[in-house]
C-alpha cells in the first residue's frame, strides 16, 4: 500500500456509497486513516470493514449531530486533517413547485451541511498549520439547470463558501477547494432516471440517453474519476491549488 497520507486522518460525509464511496477507497490506498459519516450505519459499517476506517453516522444537517459525529471522530482517530465534503441530496421540481419545504432541505442539507462539516474542523487546521478541505459541489455549482433551483442554488452556495474560505485561509497551508461532478454513475443518475420515466414518460433508455446526451464524452462519469480529482487535492505537490472549483464533467463546461 502506498503511504503517502499516512499519519493524516480524513473523514469523508457520505462515505457508504456512490462518489464518496470511491473517495473513500482511494484516501485509503494512500495510507489515510479514515472516517466514513453517513446516515445508514449499516452500509456505512461494511464500507468502513471493507477499508479499515471508522464509521460514525451523521445528519449533517442537523448541528447536534454534527459536532457529537465530529468529537467522537477526534476522539478516535485524532484531529482531522483532511475534510471531504461529499454528502448531499438532489430533489427536483419546476419553480412554481420549489416549496419552502424543498427548498430548505436543498439548501440545509448540501450547502449548511457543509458550512457545519467546515466549522468543526477549520479551527484545528489553522492551529496545527495544515488542512485539507474538498467540497464536492456539481456542475450545478456553475452553471444553471432548469427543475432544480433549490439544489443549484445550494451547489453555487457551496462554491462561494469555497472560494471565500480559500481567501480567508490561504496563509494558513490550509487548502481548500470544490470538485464539480458532471453526471456520475451513482445511485442519484438512477434515481433521476427514475424521475425522467416517471414524469415524461420516456423509456429508460432514452431518459439515460438524455442525461449521458449532456456530456460531450457522452458517457457517464464514474464515481473513481472524482475521486482521483479529489485525491490529487489532498496530495503532496497541490499545496498551490487552492479556491478552485474544478469540473469533472467529460467537456461538458468549459
Ligand atoms: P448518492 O449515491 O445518493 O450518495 C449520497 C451520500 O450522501 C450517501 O452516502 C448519503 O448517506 C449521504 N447523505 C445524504 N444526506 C445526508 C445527510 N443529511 N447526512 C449525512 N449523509 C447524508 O450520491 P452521489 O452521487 O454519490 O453524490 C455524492 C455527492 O456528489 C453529492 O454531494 C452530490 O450532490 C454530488 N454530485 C453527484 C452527481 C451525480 O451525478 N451522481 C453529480 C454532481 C454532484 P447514506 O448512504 O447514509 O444515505
Amino acid at each position: 500500500m502506498a503511504a503517502t497520507l499516512r499519519g493524516k486522518h480524513a473523514v469523508v460525509t457520505g462515505g457508504g456509497r456512490g462518489i464518496g464511496a470511491a473517495i473513500a477507497a482511494a484516501l485509503a490506498a494512500q495510507g489515510a486513516s479514515l472516517t466514513l459519516m453517513g446516515r445508514d450505519a449499516a452500509r456505512l459499517n461494511n464500507q468502513a470493514q471493507a477499508l479499515a476506517a471508522r464509521d460514525v453516522t451523521v445528519d449533517i444537517a442537523d448541528p447536534a449531530s454534527v459536532a457529537a459525529a465530529f468529537s467522537r471522530a477526534e476522539a478516535d482517530a485524532g484531529p482531522v486533517d483532511i475534510l471531504v465534503n461529499n454528502a448531499g441530496i438532489v430533489a427536483t421540481a419546476p419553480f412554481a413547485r420549489t416549496d419552502l419545504a424543498l427548498w430548505t432541505q436543498m439548501v440545509g442539507v448540501n450547502l449548511t451541511g457543509t458550512y457545519l462539516c467546515c466549522r468543526q474542523v477549520l479551527p484545528g487546521m489553522l492551529q496545527r498549520g495544515y488542512g485539507r478541505v474538498v467540497n464536492i459541489a456539481s456542475t450545478a455549482g456553475l452553471t444553471g439547470y432548469a427543475y432544480v433551483t433549490a439544489y443549484c442554488a445550494a451547489k453555487h452556495g457551496v462554491v462561494g463558501l469555497t472560494r471565500a474560505l480559500a481567501m480567508e485561509t490561504a496563509r494558513s497551508n490550509v487548502t481548500v477547494n470544490a470538485v464539480c461532478p458532471g453526471y456520475t454513475e451513482t445511485d442519484m443518475v438512477s434515481e433521476a432516471v427514475a424521475t425522467i420515466v416517471r414524469k415524461t414518460g420516456k423509456t429508460e433508455d432514452e431518459a439515460r440517453a438524455a442525461i449521458v446526451g449532456r456530456n460531450p464524452q457522452q458517457r457517464l462519469v464514474q464515481p473513481e474519476e472524482v475521486a482521483n480529482a479529489t485525491l490529487w487535492l489532498c496530495m503532496p505537490g497541490s499545496e498551490a491549488i487552492t479556491g478552485q472549483a474544478i469540473a469533472v464533467a467529460g467537456g461538458e463546461l468549459l
